[in-house]
C-alpha cells in the first residue's frame, strides 16, 4: 500500500479532502490549504466505511502518478546520458582529427625539408 503523501509538501498525509481529491499533511493543515466551503476533509485515521473505497482509489491514483513521474525522470536521464555519450564521441573525434592533422603537418614538413636537402646536393654541381 502506498503511503499517502501530500503533493504540496511531499510529506506524509494525515488527512484528505475528498471533494478535491487531495491528501493533506500537517503543514497543509497549518497553512489552511483546502479550507474552502466545498471541501470535505477527513482525518485518515477516521475514514468511514463509505469513504474507504474513495480513499483507496485516490491512493492508487497517487501511486500511478508517482510511477509516471519516475518513468519520466528515467527517460530524462536516458536522454542526458545519450547526449553526454554523443558529445564524448564528438570530442574524441575532434581530438583524433587534431592529432592526425598535427602528425600530417609534421610529416609534410619533414618531406619538404628532405627534398630541399636532396635538391641542394644536386644544385651544387
Ligand atoms: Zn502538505
Ligand atoms: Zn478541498
Amino acid at each position: 500500500m502506498t503511503l499517502p503523501v501530500c503533493q504540496l509538501h511531499s510529506k506524509v498525509a494525515t488527512s484528505v479532502c475528498l471533494s478535491h481529491e487531495k491528501f493533506l499533511c500537517t503543514k497543509c493543515l497549518l497553512e489552511k490549504v483546502e479550507e474552502g466551503d466545498s471541501c470535505i476533509k477527513r482525518d485518515l485515521t477516521e475514514i468511514k466505511d463509505k469513504d474507504k473505497t474513495h480513499v483507496s482509489f485516490l491512493l492508487i491514483k497517487l501511486s500511478a502518478a508517482k510511477t509516471e513521474e519516475q518513468i519520466k525522470l528515467r527517460l530524462f536521464q536516458i536522454d542526458k546520458e545519450h547526449e553526454y555519450l554523443v558529445q564524448r564521441v564528438k570530442d574524441d573525434r575532434d581530438e583524433l582529427i587534431d592529432d592526425i592533422n598535427k602528425k600530417a603537418t609534421t610529416a609534410l614538413k619533414g618531406i619538404e625539408e628532405e627534398s630541399r636537402k636532396l635538391k641542394s646536393k644536386y644544385e651544387k654541381f
